[in-house]
């Protein structure tokens, strides 16, 4: 579904991105961690065209992100993205959130655009709170309309950077499960995290990145429990 090669990426002199490999198969869940500043948003960003790059290449689910012939709308299209900050619009009703991009977008009439996003909130846990506004609601709600906003354009895959790392430590797990049960659906998914203990448990391929490379990647298994670089080691250190 992803396909990275050579990836180089400079803000100004400084490079952040610095080669950077990196494959998703379609139905795979990979989560990246690392410390701060190491390129993980910035490699997300690239991937959906929120971010240009210098060299290599970007292919995903067929579009090759950064050439200038590539319909970008058509692209973003089938990736949906959660960011740490809840993307939703507060002066939108939760439902109107949600009914938003496929009917502006995908042109869907009212009533189907209704129907589908109270399915979404279903899904999220959320039913019945159609009517509410975003600040009526907890952040782990807000970000749980944020998911069911992103799958209301019925997405190939999904893109998250850090979606619990701004949230109440009792919200943090409803967020997390949400995400769970997508990745069980056999949505492909590549999820910048902190949360070591999910990646653990949810992931397919964990990837530690620092520095701007990847410096090693496989199961949860091989990764968190026997990295094979000091760097690694001493990251997990930190965060365990
Ligand atoms: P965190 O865990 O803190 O979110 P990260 O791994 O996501 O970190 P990035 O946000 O990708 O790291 O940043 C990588 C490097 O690029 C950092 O040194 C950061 O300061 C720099 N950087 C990111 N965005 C910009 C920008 N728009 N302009 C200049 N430098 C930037
Ligand atoms: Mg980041």
């Amino acid at each position: 579904a992803i396909s990275v090669r050579a990836l180089h990426k400079s803000f100004k002199s400084v490079e952040v991105l610095k080669g950077i490999d990196f494959d998703v198969r379609q139905n795979e869940v990979v989560c990246v961690i690392g410390p701060s500043g190491s390129g993980k948003s910035t490699l997300l960003r690239c991937l959906n065209g929120l971010e240009t790059f210098d060299s290599g290449s970007v292919t995903v689910l067929g579009h090759h992100i950064g050439e200038s012939r590539t319909d970008l709308r058509a692209a973003r299209e089938q990736m949906g993205m959660v960011f740490q900050s809840f993307n939703v619009f507060p002066h939108l009703k939760v439902i109107d959130n949600i009914m938003l991009a496929p009917r502006k977008v995908k042109k869907v009439g009212t009533a189907q655009a209704k129907a589908a996003a109270e399915r979404l909130l279903a899904k999220v846990k959320l039913e019945g709170r159609g009517d509410a506004f975003p600040r009526q609601l907890s952040g782990g709600q807000q970000q749980r309309v944020a998911i069911a906003r992103a799958l209301a354009m019925d997405p190939e895959l999904m893109l998250f950077d850090e979606p619990t790392s701004a949230l109440d430590p009792e919200t943090i797990g409803e967020v997390l499960a949400v995400m769970r049960d997508l990745a069980l659906a056999g949505m492909t998914m590549v999820i910048v995290t902190h949360e070591i203990g999910f990646a653990r448990e949810v992931s397919d391929r964990v990837v530690f990145m620092d520095d701007g490379g990847i410096v090693e990647q496989g199961t949860p298994t091989q990764v968190l429990e026997h990295p094979q670089h000091d760097r690694t080691r001493a990251f997990l250190d930190k965060v365990l």
